[in-house]
């Protein structure tokens, strides 16, 4: 039976199944399974919660392939790994945290290789490595370098489903399909917990920690086109600023240059790195024009500019000129075969093209969320000020598309995400194994917040205003779409800022819930993951807003010129911290970008900034 409550009754009429573990993982995509993963094998109590089937999660979809200098099919080095990162990221990367990431990243894809990831492999019979989006051979000034490391193009598929079997190998618990709804914290600020909505027979559980991760991904849903599952709502983003913690870097979103036109759903960077390329009604290949030398491969925000500048300037495709197309048609059908089934399956699918005689009709969509929880680079999350910059949350960690470390700064290179995901799942486990204590007793629950948060819970359940969750989904989506787009301007984001704040303080607290049931409720789950995608899209217009230059996926036309094309190092070489209230009143300050590298083997001048030109 299905435990009761009414909204007189508030939050405590509640019955609590109660766990306790070393450690709590919330989410199995691959960051959230990487971290569980090394957790297990240290022999920590670990468990896995997750609202999806662990291989359903977003990171199934990924596509084309995990950044790695392995040196398979080209020359290639960390050190020049780092140096794309850092240029990709518009020098907004922590650069401790992105020369982790680079000099880490061979071993990470060999223990997954080790794992039993069935990589494509070379004619030497190593792991198949193609060329990506900004990653070049010597220090960006030689050719593109084979970097992504693929399995076909299913890379994500492949990874997940190993890294699931590992776990369970090394007996990680699961709860699936179990809805995490707020961090238990502790009054003096340590987070000790988690509470949790098993949606298949309605109970609520509530998980003691030593340690929560988490791990819950993206929130590209808060826009109206987007390329992310429609799971991806930012549901940690939303748990982070109840807890009345900061965001980071929020206003930096990355649109893909190659959704599907219409229907939204991703045709991987590696169909470019397999040779594919756009053109414009004039039949022309335009990136040669903008981007000499990396051309179709240039980083994803110059390419989705670039098509937003054809298409503004009236050389796009179809009947309403409004789209690009990407060619794939002058490929050996073999190389489609083996190397891009799966996309060539969507594009048949999605667009009705055989992608072996006719290009497919793309259009820049929202991809990927570069902002997020702030962590340092061991992914312990920041309860971060511009007055103590460093300073720890303790009890808590981030990694994943979540997470912000930063690696990915103001646009994050293709490929470089299934590699953040592993390299920091697997840097959490490190870490967790220096800060916890496996003879020390789990902190003990904090009832007085057990029960604020599912007070709240039932205000959602309960909630009979006017709106329907949908309608006002379908507010916020357009509204984020409109105004914090691929281009930006004071304007529109003073609208976005206005738009999304009108939503907060009113749809959102006029919300019409009509099923109260506690077993597979739909429409709850939608109205609390609308709840945290207000969360994150506040957080993203307002911090958009505040900063007055173009950086990376931030491209203000009222601020496009200088040396930098826009970007003032001066005054905006820094990471906006947001909070948001309530009252869905927003807060921002910042921190300082770090600087410093964390070991030698490269001249630091090799990574100074200076004009970012592909
Ligand atoms: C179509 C597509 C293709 C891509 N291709 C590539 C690529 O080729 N290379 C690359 O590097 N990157 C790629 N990316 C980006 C990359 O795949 C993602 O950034 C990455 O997979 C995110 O992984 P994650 O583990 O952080 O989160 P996800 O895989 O999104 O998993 C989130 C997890 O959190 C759980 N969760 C969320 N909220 C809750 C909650 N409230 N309670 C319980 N559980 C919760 C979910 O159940 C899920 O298990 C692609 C992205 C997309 C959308």
């Amino acid at each position: 039976m299905a435990p009761n409550s009414s909204p007189a009754q508030g939050g405590k009429a509640y019955k609590y199944v109660d766990h306790s573990y070393d450690v709590i993982v919330v989410g199995a995509g691959g960051a959230g399974l990487r971290a569980t993963l090394g957790m297990a094998e240290q022999g920590f109590k670990t468990a896995c919660i997750t609202k999806v089937f662990p291989t359903r999660s977003h990171t199934v979809a990924a596509q084309g392939g995990i950044a790695a200098s392995l040196t398979n099919m080209t020359p290639d080095c960390w050190q020049w790994h780092l140096y794309d990162t850092v240029k990709g990221s518009d020098w907004l990367g922590d650069v401790d945290a992105m020369q982790y990431l680079a000099m880490e990243a061979p071993k990470a894809v060999y223990e997954l290789e080790h794992y039993g990831v069935p990589f494509s492999r070379n004619e030497e019979g190593k792991i198949y490595q193609r060329p990506f989006g900004g990653h070049m051979q010597n220090y960006g000034e030689g050719p593109p370098v084979q970097r992504t490391c693929a399995a076909a193009d299913r890379t994500g598929h492949a990874i997940l489903h190993t890294l699931y079997g590992q776990s369970l190998r090394n007996n990680a618990e699961f709860f699936i399909e179990y809805f995490a709804l707020d961090l238990i914290m502790s009054d003096d600020g340590r987070c000790t917990g988690v509470v949790a909505w098993n949606l298949d027979d309605g109970t609520i559980h509530r998980f003691a920690a030593k340690m929560v991760v988490l791990a819950t991904g993206g929130y590209g849903r808060a826009y109206f086109s987007a390329t992310s599952a429609h799971t991806c709502t930012g549901d940690g983003g939303g748990m982070i600023a109840r807890a009345g913690l900061p965001l980071q870097d929020m206003e930096f979103v990355q649109f893909h240059p190659t959704g599907i036109y219409g229907a939204g759903c991703l045709i991987t960077e590696g169909a470019r790195g397999e040779g594919g390329y756009l053109v414009n009604s004039e039949g022309e290949r335009f990136m040669e024009r903008y981007a000499p030398s990396a051309k179709d491969l240039a980083s994803r925000d110059v390419v989705s500019r670039c098509m937003t500048l054809e298409i503004r300037e009236g050389r796009g495709v179809g009947k309403n000129k409004d789209h690009i197309y990407l060619h794939l048609d002058h490929l050996d059908p073999a190389v489609l075969h083996e190397r891009l089934p799966g996309i060539s399956e969507s594009a048949k699918i999605f667009a009705g093209v055989d992608v072996t005689c006719e290009p497919i009709p793309v259009l820049p969509t929202v991809h990927y969320n570069m902002g997020g929880i702030p962590t340092n680079y061991w992914g312990e999350v920041l309860n971060a000020d511009s007055q103590n910059p460093e300073r720890i949350a303790p009890g808590l960690m981030a990694v994943g598309e979540a997470g912000c470390a930063s690696v990915h700064g103001a646009n994050r290179l293709g490929s470089n995400s299934l590699i953040d995901l592993v390299v920091f799942g697997r840097a959490a486990a490190i870490r967790a194994g220096q800060v916890i204590d496996k003879s020390e007793p789990v902190p003990a629950l904090n009832s007085a917040a057990c029960d604020k948060i599912m007070e709240r819970f039932d205000r959602v359940r309960f909630a009979s205003g006017a709106t329907p969750t949908a309608v006002a989904r379908d507010k916020m989506q357009r509204a984020m779409q409109e105004d914090a787009a691929v281009f930006r301007t004071q304007e529109a984001l003073e609208s976005g800022c206005r738009r999304i704040s009108a939503i907060w303080k009113g749809e959102l607290q006029d919300l019409k819930v009509t099923d109260r049931s506690m077993v597979w409720n739909s429409d709850l789950v939608e109205t609390l993951e609308l709840h945290n995608l207000m969360a994150n899209a506040i957080t993203t217009v307002h911090g958009a807003e505040a900063r007055k230059e173009s950086r990376g996926s931030h491209a203000r036309e009222d601020y496009a010129t200088g040396p930098l094309g826009g970007r003032d190092d001066v005054n905006w070489r820094k990471h906006t911290l947001a909070w948001v209230s309530e009252a869905g009143d927003v807060k921002l300050d910042y921190r300082p970008v770090h600087t410093d590298l964390i070991a030698e083997g490269i001249d630091p001048q090799k990574i100074a900034p200076k004009a970012r030109v592909y």
